[in-house]
């Protein structure tokens, strides 16, 4: 092949191996590929790290129904009767029983007419931002990377308002106000738990604000799902079913499994099934995944496992503000702040060391001096592994001078 001389150089742009290592700020993912990190499904979220026990406090498994024995069976049962594969796009052939009792088991939670699976809670972000084609977005500055990248898909014009401020929005929706033509389509959205900062959204006002304006509301339910009333993120806590036209979330956090889901009205989903992209042109949900949430949503609505979360929450809260740590939000995530980077990676290596795992955010995933231990409990921690997390932030956190 003749060289081209257009000066593109595929490895000058992607630099090299060791340049992008030094770049990169997950390294906790390199740790854990790097020690080996096995699930030991017989001990609850108890993983293996260098074959010795740690206890994970920062996982989204937040039911800890990815180990239950009738989540696991629901999956078996599924690829041994449907298949482990959809084989195609639900559009062709890859649609089965599977997906549509799924689908309505989410109606049903979520209060609304309708449900529809995709193979990502990303892939559902995306694809139906687009396919809503709105004038204007208003986006929290805090949501979710694929909300955001939802909002550059749809190529409109963006307004990003401060997090979780009513105030700002208004400033925001006041301003375009004043130059929209009648007929622009609006749409606000937000997260309803920060998976980061723990911090819950001003659901109800923003509805109000959304109907003053005249403006459509989509809510990101990926950290709440499954953990509210009756099984519902924070929508149906508050009652809102009927104010929030979009409510989305993923089936790979309290529901144990992979994917993601939109619910609203029929005219929706209608919308959603000829223009998301990311539905039509990928391959449907598999099969056991989709049971396997279908079972967990059905324990998250009737067990007793969100009860035994938010035991957890309370008992850890507790503790770790009667240390001296404050902790923002009002949700299952518990961020313990710490603001330097190296502070936050020396404290997750001391926990580590005493065999609790809690890796370090740091920027750019959270802004600059608000570096921070993202402490998740699970349903499944019994109360002598929240005591040992507890002691051990009291050991590492008094040697560090932080408490
Ligand atoms: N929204 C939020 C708020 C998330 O935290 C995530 C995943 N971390 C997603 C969407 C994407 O979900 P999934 O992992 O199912 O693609």
């Amino acid at each position: 092949m003749e060289d081209c001389d257009r000066g593109f150089d595929l490895e000058d742009r992607l630099g090299t191996l060791e340049e992008r290592k030094q770049k990169r700020t997950l390294s906790p993912v390199d740790r854990v590929a790097e020690r080996g990190y096995f699930a030991d499904t017989a001990n609850g979220d108890l993983p293996v790290l260098d074959s010795e026990e740690a206890l994970v406090f920062s996982s989204n498994n937040y039911l800890g129904l990815t180990d239950d024995q009738r989540v696991q069976d629901a999956a078996r049962q599924a690829a041994a009767t449907v298949g482990t594969g959809s084989g195609a796009s639900r559009v062709v052939t890859g649609d089965t029983m599977v997906h549509h009792d799924l689908e309505r088991l989410l109606a049903e939670t979520k209060g609304t007419e309708r449900a529809l699976t995709f193979s990502s809670g990303y892939a559902a972000n995306v694809g139906t931002i687009a396919a809503l084609d709105p004038d204007v977005i208003f986006s929290d500055e805090f949501n979710h990377a694929s909300l955001i990248d939802g909002c550059r898909l749809a190529g409109c014009e963006t307004a990003v308002y401060d997090h979780c401020d009513p105030a700002s929005l208004r400033a925001e929706l006041e301003d375009r106000a004043d130059r929209a033509a009648d007929d622009e389509s609006w749409l606000i959205v937000t997260d309803s738990v920060f998976s980061a900062d723990g911090t819950v959204a001003p659901l109800s006002t923003i509805c109000e604000l959304a109907e003053e304006f005249g403006a459509w509301v989509m809510v990101d339910e990926a950290h709440a799902t499954g953990l509210y009333v009756d099984g519902g993120g924070v929508v149906q806590a508050e009652g809102l079913e009927d104010r929030v036209h979009i409510q989305m979330g993923t089936l790979s956090k309290a529901l144990a499994s992979q994917g993601g889901y939109v619910a609203g009205s029929n005219a929706l989903i209608e919308c959603l099934l000829n223009d998301a992209r990311s539905f039509a042109f990928s391959t449907g949900l598999a099969p056991p995944a989709a049971a396997a949430a279908s079972e967990a949503l059905h324990l998250a609505r009737y067990s007793d496992a969100r009860e035994q979360l938010w035991e957890n929450v309370a008992h850890l809260r507790d503790g770790l503000e009667t240390m001296g740590f404050s902790i923002p939000g009002e949700s299952q995530i518990l961020p313990v702040i710490v603001g330097d980077q190296r502070d936050a990676l020396t404290l997750a290596d001391g926990l580590r060391a005493r065999g609790i795992v809690v890796p370090a955010i740091r920027p750019p995933s959270v802004p600059e001096g608000t570096s921070r231990l993202r402490v998740a409990p699970i349903a499944t921690h019994n109360r002598e592994d929240v005591v040992s997390c507890l002691e051990a932030f009291r050991t590492v956190g008094t040697e560090l001078g932080l408490l």
